[in-house]
């Protein structure tokens, strides 16, 4: 187990396997062209599982595969296998955006695979095109189907909430949860790499949130726990219970003990990091085992970043990077590093 100068253990790693996705949500891919990862240097599962191995040593217990999106990357169940074989990882999950889980829930499962989360900002078709730029809309609510019917359980829905795009359909969403039995999560609008479109009088706060469903629903009491997740739970009066991740408003960058690792292999300790760690290039070249640990040791123990917290005390707030900036270096991107 290793901590960071702050005090943070290194226990949660999110694992991008493509950093290809299917849907152009305009808050994270908005542009026309992306230039991708080549293809060569996208870590082969042998390799992301040895890596797995070796952030397991140094008490890594919680793996969740992203994208883009996770499901594009063929004969994925193969990995999620030998994840799955380890013991010590007692969290195993994958957030995708649904589109293929229709086709995939029964195999993700029948490999291991520990639980979902589906991200969906609308249950509006029309609004859907509109945000992501495609049609796909039915097949998500499919795919969220799907997961049920496989087995899944704690299964949970993102949205992004966003003023003026879905902000008026947060009881909704509860309420769609609620017949699919997923929990809800409503994010905070995020200025990260690929957000290029953000601005702060779009992010609907966790304060507004709860307004407003209290305003639906009556007094809301907060979920007590203790745990390192970033979501606050909390309860309606009929037992519902919801998350809010308050990234923008309330970082929670204190507890933060989740690090990143792109699908070609490089390695970032936030999500607003602008510099990552070369994994893939000392694995091809025949680092041992222990000389990978090193690398990662020295990394995380020298870690000072609490990025979303810095971002609060930045004056007249824009997007944390332009798009010319992203164009020079994709792994800036929230697509690349798993969001
Ligand atoms: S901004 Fe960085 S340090 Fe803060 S919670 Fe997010 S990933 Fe963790």
């Amino acid at each position: 187990m290793i901590r960071d100068t702050q005090g943070r253990w290194l226990r949660n790693l999110r694992v991008s396997v493509t950093d290809r996705c299917n849907l152009r949500c305009a808050y994270c891919m908005p542009e026309e062209e992306y230039k991708w990862l080549p293809r060569d240097e996208i870590l082969h599962f042998e390799e992301i599982d040895r890596l797995v191995d070796i952030f397991i040593t140094l008490g890594v217990d919680k793996v969740r595969l992203t994208g883009g999106e996770p499901l594009l990357r063929r004969d994925l169940p193969r990995l999620i296998r030998l994840l799955a074989a380890k013991p010590a990882l007692r969290d195993l999950a994958i957030t995708s955006n649904g589109v293929l889980l229709a086709d995939q829930a029964q195999s993700l499962k029948d490999a291991g695979l520990h639980r979902v989360t589906v991200s969906l900002d609308t249950l509006r078709p029309d609004r859907f095109r509109q945000l992501t730029r495609r049609e796909t809309h039915a097949e998500v609510l499919e795919g969220l189907a799907a997961v049920g019917r496989a087995g899944f359980t704690d299964t949970k829905i993102d949205t992004v909430a966003m003023r003026g795009v879905n902000d008026d359909e947060l009881a909704d969403l509860i309420e769609y949860g609620r017949k699919v039995n997923a929990e809800v999560r409503f994010i905070e609008y995020m200025d990260v790499g690929g957000a290029t479109r953000w601005s702060m009088d779009k992010v609907v706060s966790r304060r507004e949130i709860l307004d407003r469903l209290t305003e639906r629903y009556g007094l809301i009491t907060p979920v007590v726990e203790t745990s390192t997740a970033p979501a606050d739970r909390y309860r309606l009066p009929d037992g519902t219970v919801f998350g809010i991740i308050a990234s923008t408003t309330a970082p929670f960058c204190a507890d933060c003990d989740r690090s990143r690792l792109t699908a070609d292999g490089l390695w970032y300790l936030c999500l607003y990091a602008q510099q990552g760690t070369d994994l893939r290039q000392p694995l091809r070249a025949g680092a041992s085992d222990d000389e990978l640990r090193a690398l990662i040791t020295g990394g995380w123990e020298a870690r000072r970043d609490r990025g979303a917290e810095d971002r609060l005390v930045v004056r007249g707030r824009s997007p944390l990077l332009q798009v010319e900036r992203l164009k020079r270096d994709p792994h800036l991107e929230m697509h690349t590093r798993g969001g």
